[in-house]
């Protein structure tokens, strides 16, 4: 009987975890190739600073236009790149892109997403060394954002990574603060020199009033650190006054801008630098 309802429920199931794994095969052929021909491109979300509201960073996004079937997230072949190896290679076309773009970009810092696989890489360290060298770029404009995830799997591992990370002069960023199991205990834990808040914590905020408290009292912990706190995810004037309140120090969100090409970047950061008044382009 058990067998009978265990063999129903794998028939009913199994047509479509074929077609995912088949879709998902599909991809990672397209993904490698696409990688090989450097295919893949980024784009540029500005970064703001709180109060003058002037543009002092970009964080850079892959972005990839899959033949046949047009722009894919992120959020969906990060992922497929993370269990196929693929990763390495991807956050490597992805770094040195973006150093050698921030080259024509003076003063501005460079935000770049790193994923666990890449971390775990006993290489990544020389990796990005290398990159550096090649690139020419001032380390310090270079912030490197990685999520709590692999802190949580292997602390030890992760604090030494992060360790001779800084030693090359790079910044370390914990992302996506408050979207999992984030704590400000490990801001000091992990040596981290800047926090992103998520932006459902921004999001929160027109929802409930503890949402403000709370987001008050984390970026008051982070900024007795020491440690500088950028609010992700501000679509609108209000939340950028109420995280500048809340004392934040970078703004980021389609507000501000979304992220665009290199070209564009360039066309702001002139437009900015030719104005007296800085008040922010949507
Ligand atoms: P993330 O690092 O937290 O990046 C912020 C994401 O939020 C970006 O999505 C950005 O376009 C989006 N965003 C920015 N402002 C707003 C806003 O005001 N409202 C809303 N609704 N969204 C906003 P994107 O580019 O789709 O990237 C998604 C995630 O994929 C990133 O989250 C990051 O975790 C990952 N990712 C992107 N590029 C790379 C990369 O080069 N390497 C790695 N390892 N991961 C990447
Ligand atoms: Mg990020
Ligand atoms: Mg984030
Ligand atoms: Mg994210």
């Amino acid at each position: 009987k058990a067998k009978e309802s265990g063999r129903g429920r794998f028939v009913r199931y199994e047509p479509d975890m074929d077609v995912d794994r088949q879709e998902r095969n599909d991809m990672e052929v397209d993904l490698r190739r696409a990688i090989e021909m450097e295919a893949l491109y980024v784009v540029y979300q500005p970064v703001i600073a709180a109060g003058g509201r002037r543009t002092i960073g970009v964080e850079a996004l892959v972005r990839w236009d899959r033949p046949g079937h047009g722009p894919v997230s992120p959020d969906r072949f990060i992922p497929i790149a993370e269990t196929t190896g693929l990763i390495d290679s991807l956050g490597l076309f992805v770094l040195r892109k973006a150093c050698l773009e921030v080259l024509d970009w003076p003063g501005i810092s460079i935000a770049v997403n790193i994923s666990p696989g890449q971390f775990r890489n006993p290489a990544f360290t020389s990796n990005i060394q290398r990159v550096i060298q090649d690139s020419g770029i001032d380390p310090s404009r270079i912030v490197l954002e990685v999520t709590e995830g692999y802190f949580i799997q292997n602390p030890a591992r992760a604090r030494w990574t992060i360790a001779k990370l800084k030693q090359l002069g790079v910044k370390i960023a914990l992302d996506d603060f408050g979207s999992g199991f984030s704590s400000v205990g490990y801001l000091r834990q992990f040596g981290f020199d800047r926090m992103k808040i998520d932006r459902s914590l921004v999001a929160a905020l027109d929802e409930s009033p503890t949402a403000g408290e709370l987001l008050q009292a984390t970026v008051s912990i982070a900024r007795a650190l020491g440690i500088p706190v950028t609010a992700e995810g501000i679509e609108k004037e209000e939340q950028a006054i109420a995280l500048e309140l809340c004392g934040c120090d970078e703004l980021q969100g389609f507000y501000f801008g979304r992220p665009t090409s290199p070209e564009q970047i360039l066309a702001r950061l002139q437009n900015e630098g030719g104005k007296d008044d800085h008040t922010a382009a949507a």
